[in-house]
């Protein structure tokens, strides 16, 4: 293989064979391709863009370099589901449990926070003693006994587009449409999954923020799953204002807990529904309004919460959180925050409310940072809601004084107060399958 040829090929605007992006991406995990070539073909890539089948060339040869679960007569459907990522999104802690608890298999692979995002992986971590690093026979062994794991990529799972992940993070290569959808489907499908739900992000807070790409995004991946036999449909939600109230690990945790006791806040219960509802209809509910109703009898008759504590202490975490959210690591300093001035909230830019949760610690500017799990913020100002200077509209979680200075600094710039009924984006605003767009409201 001469890689020259292929760069040129793609740098030209020609694309690569499935055959040329197996061959190229064993020949990279083995190590005999450097980094600058590949650097080089991605940049190309993302210049030039991949056409469907070229995408599912590279995810093919994404998924073959590494091992698939495989579950034998489960008697369950295998669904998991994954979100583009934002601020505030504590879902997947709520529904791996509450689908489990639903007769669903749910093997879930989850990220760490990336850039002003935040990560399942963290917010479980946070949760004493709990480990993410399962491998896949674990893994399979645990969803066969309660359901549900939650883990990380497994070095099993698709490890070049680790490596690639790795290379595209630091040659400006990752905001692109198809080498986002393979990235994330090669993980995802290498599950072995019977159906995926995803949830794309729209708005300022979310990894991709056009409207257009994000959904060029739930097409490309939904497409890539149905033409591998997995089917999978999107749901485009809300990110123009953090989801729920709680921004940080532990505080993400908490309210994930509260969510499970059906004590969350409405608009994290909705998305949570929403989601349920397409995972247990994948997994064959035929009636939508059935789903719903099983998904609320499960957190209102405990089920929910008593397969988060099966499964956390599985993974060597302490269950008694789920009773006692107060064993949860608490921040060293709180305070309250109130409005700077009387009128109605316009606006709570999730981008900042992250990007402030990192600068104090509960995220990382390097891989290999730790996380201080304690940090962030509990907003409880919505856009819309009507407030008079000096009511409470926010607290504070930092490990010091300086941190607190960040936090507010953060929130004098996020919470932006006026006079006029704001813009906000509908919660749900469509639903995405192979067969089009349904828009909602
Ligand atoms: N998450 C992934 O797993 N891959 C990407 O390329 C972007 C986000």
């Amino acid at each position: 293989m001469f890689v020259p040829a292929l760069i040129e090929r793609k740098r030209d605007g020609g694309a690569l064979t499935a055959a040329e992006w197996r061959e190229l991406l064993t020949a990279y995990q083995a190590g005999a391709v450097p980094d600058y070539q590949i650097s080089a073909l991605l940049m190309a890539c993302f210049l030039r863009g991949l056409a469907r089948e070229e995408t599912a060339g590279l995810l093919d040869g994404m998924m073959a370099s590494g091992s698939r679960l495989a579950f034998g007569k489960l008697g369950r459907k295998v669904i998991d589901k994954h979100s583009t990522g934002g601020v505030g999104d504590k879902v997947s802690l709520i529904l791996a449990p509450l689908a489990a608890a639903c007769g669903v298999a749910v093997p879930m692979m989850s990220g760490r926070g990336l850039g002003h995002t935040g990560g399942t992986l963290d917010k479980l971590e946070s949760i004493p003693g709990f480990r993410t690093d399962l491998s896949l026979e674990a893994t399979r062994a645990q969803v066969e006994k309660i359901g549900c794991a939650m883990i990380g990529q497994t070095p099993e799972i698709a490890p070049v587009d680790k490596k690639l992940y790795a290379l595209r993070d630091v040659t400006a290569t990752v905001e692109c449409v198809p080498l986002i959808a393979a990235s994330i489907m090669s993980k995802k499908l290498a599950e072995g999954l019977d159906g995926l739900v995803l949830d794309v992000k729209q708005g300022s807070g979310a990894f991709i923020t056009d409207a257009e790409r994000s959904l060029a995004l739930a097409k490309t991946m939904i497409e890539l799953g149905e033409d591998r036999g997995c089917p999978t449909v999107a749901l485009l939600t809300a990110m123009d204002r953090p989801l729920g109230r709680a921004c940080g690990n532990a505080l993400e945790a908490e309210e994930a807990i509260m969510g499970l006791r059906g004590e969350g806040p409405e608009d994290l219960h909705e998305v949570t529904l929403a989601e349920g509802v397409e995972m247990l209809v994948l997994a064959g509910e035929k009636d939508r309004a059935a789903a719903r109703r099983r998904l609320e009898e499960a957190l209102k008759s405990g089920k929910a919460a008593e397969t988060f504590q099966k499964i956390i202490e599985a993974q060597g975490g302490n269950p008694r959180c789920v009773d006692d959210p107060s064993i949860l690591p608490q921040a060293e300093e709180v305070e309250v925050y109130y409005a700077r001035k009387s009128g109605t909230i316009q606006r709570v830019e999730p981008r900042a409310i992250g990007r402030a949760v990192v600068e104090m610690g509960g995220g990382r500017r390097k891989v290999e940072d730790a996380v201080d799990p304690t940090v962030g913020f509990v907003i409880t100002a919505r856009p819309g809601q009507v407030v008079h200077a000096s009511e409470p509209v926010a607290s504070i979680f930092a490990k010091d004084a300086d941190g607190i200075e960040l936090g507010r600094r953060a929130l004098d710039g996020a919470i932006e107060i006026g006079d006029g009924k704001p813009s906000a984006l509908p919660l749900i605003q469509g639903r995405v399958t192979v067969k089009g767009v349904e828009r909602h409201q």
